[in-house]
């Protein structure tokens, strides 16, 4: 016998726009590099002239290009001389990275709670997960919202410590008008494939500090001062550097970012309002200084009652055969994962006792974040890349699903 969802007609068949967006402008660019014959990643023209595009464009002092956003992670932290005995505090709603790269440092991710309304790092937690320890903050600009930068800006001036924005879903975004990623010590941002700008892989570093932004610049040459002799090192650093390559795209995908940001917003406002009045959908909140969101993820919560008891798995993969892309994103807060969960040799790295409570990260249970998990669902951010009236798809296929689910 079959079920009912399945005899039900997709409600969208046609595809959605592709990801990445590409085109004459990067194979001219690419063609650029490759007859130019500078393909490696410093000094090229295309990675110099990409940094100070992106740098113009995010109003800050400096842009240093890198590996991927996990290294450019560990590089900030690094700048920020953070290592063994250190504390950082991460939310635990997001990718790995976040919270890995202060692994990578030796030092320990604590993790603070996110706020229900944007699944951002939540300023009060932050400020009671405060210790002698702690030396910096991670706030990551989930979905591509702001975080609270006003309270976190605040609380790390009055306690000393560093705020590093993990901007890798926030291409574009913006706090009160000025773009995100030049509020803290450091601005992180990835370009990998499913970032909305990208080159496949890469990453970044914005800053404002000439001297963080100079160490910066020589861990990820392997510890070259710049100027320097090749086989001058001077820090432990390594090669964590683009290729000419990958600069050349990103310029290219720079140019598009503008239009694609508007088309984002535009198709999200929309989604708002189609599924406003939509039975056990709650969009997320957006915070009125958020003067500019860039939807790397559509996110919304699900209640399975208004579905007839389905799973949110089950009403995703219904969504689906209905020709919409819908995942349930991070199936755990960061702590359940047995990286931090089980593995304490890790930690025991850093010099700590295993009993102390922030090692213990198989007893942390942050209840918005335990939630978070176990309801929401993504769309990707190709959707909005679609025209606002096929919006209606979205919300047509999640009441179909409501229909056909009892
Ligand atoms: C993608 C991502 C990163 C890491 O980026 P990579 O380039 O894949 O290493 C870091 N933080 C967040 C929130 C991300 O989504």
């Amino acid at each position: 016998m079959s079920t009912p969802e399945t005899t039900a007609a997709p409600v969208r068949v046609a595809p959605w726009p592709r990801w990445p967006e590409h085109g004459e402008p990067e194979r001219r660019r690419l063609a650029e590099v490759l007859d130019g014959g500078m393909w490696n990643g410093i000094d090229a023209p295309a990675v110099t002239a990409f940094e100070r595009e992106f740098a113009e464009r995010l109003a800050t002092r400096h842009v240093i290009t890198c590996a991927n956003g996990t290294v450019s992670l560990e590089i900030a932290l690094a700048a920020l001389g953070i290592g063994a005995g250190d504390e950082v505090i991460v939310p635990p709603y997001t990718f790995l990275a976040t919270a890995s790269a202060v692994l990578g440092l030796n030092a320990l991710p604590v993790f603070a709670d996110i706020t229900p309304d944007t699944y951002c790092i939540d300023p009060a937690a932050v400020e009671a997960a405060i210790g002698p320890r702690t030396r910096a903050v991670i706030a990551v600009h989930l979905a591509g919202h702001p975080a609270d930068l006003d309270a976190l800006g605040e609380i790390c001036t009055r306690h000393g410590i560093a705020l590093i924005e993990d901007a890798a879903h926030a291409h574009g975004s913006s706090w009160r008008d000025r773009p995100v990623g030049g509020f803290g010590a450091f601005g992180s941002w990835s370009f990998q494939g499913s970032k909305n700008l990208t080159s496949g892989e890469g990453g970044a570093l914005s800053a404002n500090d000439d001297e963080l932004a100079g160490i910066a610049r020589e861990l990820r040459n392997c510890g070259r001062v710049e100027g320097g002799a090749w086989y001058d090192h001077q820090r432990f650093g390594g090669n964590w550097r683009i290729t000419a390559f990958q600069a050349a795209l990103l310029s290219a995908g720079l140019e598009r970012l503008p239009a694609q940001f508007a088309r984002r917003e535009a198709c999200a406002a929309r989604l708002d309002a189609e599924l406003s009045d939509v039975d056990g959908i709650r969009p997320l909140a957006r915070d009125p200084r958020a003067t500019g969101h860039a939807h790397h993820l559509y996110l919304f919560r699900y209640s399975p009652s208004a579905f007839g008891g389905r799973s949110v798995e089950e009403f995703c993969a219904a969504l689906r055969r209905h020709g919409i892309p819908a995942s349930r994103g991070y199936p755990l807060p960061l702590y359940r994962q047995p990286v931090f969960a089980r593995q304490r040799f890790d930690l025991l790295a850093t010099g700590w006792d295993p009993g102390h409570p922030p090692t213990r990260y198989d007893r942390i249970d942050l209840p918005v974040c335990e939630r978070a998990c176990a309801e929401s669902v993504w769309l990707p951010h190709h959707v909005l890349l679609a025209e606002p009236d096929e919006m209606a798809d979205v919300a047509t296929a999640i009441r179909t699903v409501a229909t056909t689910s009892s």
